[in-house]
């Protein structure tokens, strides 16, 4: 069944279940620490039903942390120079990491589609998370990305039934 899930009602539908998700933290530590292999079926199963370019409210609203090694990577494939990659598109946020200069990212399109796709940041790559190792690590910070996340909803969903 494909993920109908509209961006735009998670975040209340995800403070409605954050209490039920963070008990279920507390009792189930264990079962949690032990299950990466299934929460990252769990993941496939929802990111292949779920069309992002529907979506892209990660691109229209999160800011991914941007290392030096992705702006040399946009710099190549923008054709520009690392430091005027960083002068046109980036700031240092409050924690002193490079953010992009404003949000929705300037390289998101109208379609939904990513002008540097193939070059994008690393976190973009890696977002929403919920297939990385040790999932319990990061189980609190996926309680947040529900209200931003219908992929991170729906694992946080299949979780409770693991
Ligand atoms: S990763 Fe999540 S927030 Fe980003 S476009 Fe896909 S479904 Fe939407
Ligand atoms: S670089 Fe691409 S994937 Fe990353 S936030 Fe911008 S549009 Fe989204």
């Amino acid at each position: 069944m494909p993920n109908r899930l509209n961006y735009k009602e998670l975040p209340l539908m995800a403070a409605k279940r954050e209490s039920t998700w963070l008990k279920f933290l507390n009792r189930n530590r264990k079962k949690i620490e032990t299950s990466d292999l299934k929460i990252q079926a769990l993941h496939d199963e929802v990111s292949e039903r779920t069309d992002c370019l529907e979506c892209a409210n990660c691109c229209r609203s999160l800011g991914p942390r941007i290392t030096d090694k992705d702006v040399e990577k946009m710099g190549k494939a923008l054709r520009m120079k690392p430091v005027d990659v960083v002068s046109r598109y980036l700031r240092v946020d409050e924690d002193g990491d490079m953010v992009f200069r404003s949000m929705p990212c300037p390289f998101l399109g109208d379609d939904n589609y990513c002008a540097i796709y193939e070059s994008r940041p690393k976190a973009c790559r890696e977002y929403p998370h919920t297939d990385r190792k040790k999932f319990f690590q990061i189980y609190k910070l996926s309680v947040k990305n529900a209200s931003t996340c219908p992929i991170v909803y729906e694992v946080m969903e299949g979780i409770q039934e693991l």
